[in-house]
């Protein structure tokens, strides 16, 4: 049975930066992009999402100062996302994660000013119309992202080979091999139950260039999984590139 699929009539503005982290950890952070349940609206015309991972595609784990991300090759059409609201293929190219000081928050994202411990970025860019992601992060329409919200509870079995990797990248700068890895685990079973909604960014030309998926199920892992102290070092002192800050939010 398909789930509902629900999409949002707002319109976020993001900021994409994409040379330096805008927030530390306990520091200045900005207010999180919120969904307003009650204000999604179902869109008919949205469709199923398709995922094709191939877990061929992981190369490597990199820890490039601000967080760590899984990368995958994105030079062919191997891992792929389409369907949802999407007209175009996007290409997987890495995902990460991110995570707070504490279980009480961490996500990017809120639901009704909900908080998660930590949400996980799947991100792809538009192979249709770019050919590197360089390009497709300042175009219009460059880039989707599906959002993943996690919660402590049970065991993760996927997360596991993730875990173990990750004292071989604590440090800035390194990175491991990471392979056959295959991120369709870390999805939540019921992927057509989404929000979505186009986010911008706010300096010119303010295209529409993140496409953003967030998944209503949230994933769970275990609190020693999650405990152990080379990922929670990692999830709470790193940061990414397209840490995203909510300038303006408007709710039509
Ligand atoms: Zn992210």
């Amino acid at each position: 049975k398909r789930g509902t699929r629900w999409g949002l009539s707002i319109y976020l503005s993001i900021y994409l930066s994409l040379s330096e982290p805008l927030d530390i950890p306990g520091g200045d952070r900005q207010s999180p992009i919120d969904i307003v349940v009650r204000k999604s609206v179902f869109d008919p015309q949205l469709r199923p999402l398709k995922v094709q991972y191939d877990p061929r595609t992981c190369q490597q784990i990199w820890n490039n100062g601000y967080s760590f991300l899984v990368e995958y090759d994105d030079t062919t059409d191997k891992s792929t996302l389409k369907g949802g609201p999407l007209e175009d293929q996007f290409r997987l190219c890495q995902f990460h994660f991110h995570w707070g000081e504490n279980n009480a928050w961490g996500s990017e994202h809120s639901i009704d000013r909900r908080l998660y411990p930590a949400e996980l970025h799947l991100v792809h860019w538009n192979s249709d119309k770019y050919s590197l992601f360089e390009e497709a992060v300042i175009e219009e329409n460059g880039l989707a992202v599906i959002a993943v919200f996690l919660k402590i509870g049970k065991r993760h079995e996927g997360l596991q080979k993730l875990v173990d990797a990750l004292p071989a990248v604590r440090h800035k700068d390194s990175v491991v091999e990471f392979t056959k890895f295959d991120p369709a685990c870390l999805l939540p079973e019921k992927i057509d139950d989404y929000w979505t909604y186009a986010g911008s960014l706010t300096t010119p030309p303010l295209t529409e260039a993140v496409t953003w998926i967030v998944m209503k199920q949230h994933i769970e892992v275990s609190h020693d999984q999650v405990g152990g102290r080379y990922l929670c070092e990692n999830f709470v002192f790193l940061k990414h590139v397209h840490d995203s800050t909510t300038v303006n939010t408007n709710y039509q």
